[in-house]
């Protein structure tokens, strides 16, 4: 990746990690899941209101390091007001990307917001950190209530 969107992307990061986007709780959420990755000691909670299967608010709280509280903050503005299945299927191209499951060259204007994550591959340990929210969010999204753990 060229340099230049390398540090265009980490400033996009720790812009969110400064003022997190939806930091916030809501009150009677229809939806609620708690993160922890104990490999860093991120905590994450997300907040979820379903209308049907439309995602009216989401929000999140905790405490960790910046990547974990910019990926919170930047998947919440990506999935308000998404449909459960579109929120499921940038799920999925968020893990891929993660995971390197896109390859080494993936194509960054296919992947929108999502692009600011690229960087993330490099650090394996890092991964984790940027995932917590995300697979959160997917236990809130499926109702499940048990804790999410990175282990
Ligand atoms: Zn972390």
């Amino acid at each position: 990746m060229d340099q230049e969107l390398k540090e265009l992307y980490q400033q996009v990061i720790l812009d969110h990690n400064k003022a997190p986007r939806n930091f916030r709780k809501i009150e009677n959420p229809t939806r609620f899941a708690e993160g922890y990755n104990p490999l860093c000691g991120d905590k994450i909670d997300i907040y979820l209101n379903l209308d049907n299967d439309n995602i009216n608010d989401i929000s999140f709280q905790g405490s960790g390091c910046a990547i974990s509280k910019a990926s919170a903050s930047l998947m919440t503005s990506m999935l308000k007001g998404k449909t459960k299945k579109e929120a499921e299927e940038i799920f999925t191209r968020f893990h891929d990307l993660v995971t390197d499951k896109l390859g080494d060259n993936p194509d960054l204007e296919d992947l929108g917001k999502l692009a600011v994550f690229s960087g993330v591959r490099e650090f394996p340990a890092r991964v984790k950190c940027a995932s917590l929210a995300w697979h959160t969010m997917m236990n809130a999204l499926n109702g499940k209530d048990e804790k999410v753990t990175t282990e």
